[in-house]
């Protein structure tokens, strides 16, 4: 069977489908996405992701391509015709097509849209959730809108990709003032060694994570103490244990930053809790 992806308003064979060379996605990173997982045949809060799409849209004034509702459709048909069980959708918005000039387009253009959705192993996630992941700090180098999920993710990809070079799986970038503001594709989390879990507020400098807000209902469930505040790389090799979220990763722990265990180098009780009760605190949609 051949992947589909959905393309301004058609269905086309996965290895086939292109956009226009002067979208302004693919000339200025101008446009944004969404990435919802799928579990068990459900999508998962897909109602947070539009929320988030249709505000990252608004901030840079660009219109909705579609109704909440025929999003969630075509969402769902992608899923369903590549036969996506347990993986991820991802759905991306851009200005649309125009002569390439920086200023908006004068006359309206209609949004782009693609969707593409795939399988991935659950087993695979579990398995690397029982062994944790390592972090490498990296200097924050992104603009100041990181809370508009667009798809100018360059910098992203260079902190993720020194993470690599340096044996470890995510980056977490800090500021000028010693905070860690997030992972590169992901929200970052500590224990305090006095058992406190502590994320940074969403006002400014990360990402808000839909996995995060889920994880904070969760917390907020289960009585766990809880600071939302920013936390230094200090406190961050001081913790007790640590981990990131997101929708591709779900609650994964962290075990070592820059080449130091974290805690007793093994993932930690709550990271571990929290990850396997994520999916009674998220919304799941039957994709049928
Ligand atoms: N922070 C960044 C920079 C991200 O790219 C992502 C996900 O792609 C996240 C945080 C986590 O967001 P979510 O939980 O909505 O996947």
């Amino acid at each position: 069977m051949s992947r589909i992806a959905y393309v301004n308003g058609e269905y086309v064979e996965h290895a086939k489908a292109g956009v226009h060379i002067e979208d302004r996605g693919y000339q200025f990173a101008d446009g944004v996405y969404e990435v919802c997982e799928v579990w068990q045949g459900k999508l998962v809060d897909g109602p947070r992701h539009l929320d988030r799409l249709e505000r990252s849209l608004r901030e840079l004034r660009i219109d909705m391509p579609m109704s909440r509702a025929a999003l969630t459709f075509v969402m769902k048909e992608v899923i369903r015709r590549n036969l996506v069980r347990h993986g991820l959708v991802y759905m991306q918005v851009t200005r649309g097509v125009a002569r390439r000039d920086h200023f908006f387009p004068l006359q309206p253009v209609a949004p782009s849209l693609v969707i593409t959705s795939k399988s991935t192993n659950p087993r695979a996630g579990d398995k690397q959730a029982e062994t944790g992941i390592a972090v490498v700090s990296h200097p924050e180098n992104r603009w100041p809108r990181v809370d508009i999920k667009t798809v100018g993710l360059l910098p992203n990809v260079l902190a993720k990709q020194h993470a690599r070079d340096q044996g470890a799986k995510e980056a977490w970038y800090v500021d000028a003032n010693g905070y860690v503001t997030e992972g590169g594709s992901t929200n970052a989390w500590i224990v305090t060694k006095d058992g406190v879990l502590v994320t940074r507020p969403a006002e400014s400098g990360i990402l808000k994570g839909i996995t995060r807000a889920v994880v904070l209902d969760l917390v907020a469930r289960e009585g766990i103490r809880f600071e939302e505040r920013a936390f230094s790389l200090e406190e961050a090799f001081e913790a007790r244990e640590a981990f990131v979220t997101a929708a591709s990763t779900l609650v994964m722990p962290v075990v070592q930053l820059d080449g130091r265990p974290i805690g007793n180098g093994h993932p930690g009780t709550i990271a571990t809790r929290l990850r396997q009760e994520f999916h009674t605190a998220s919304h799941l949609e039957e994709i049928r």
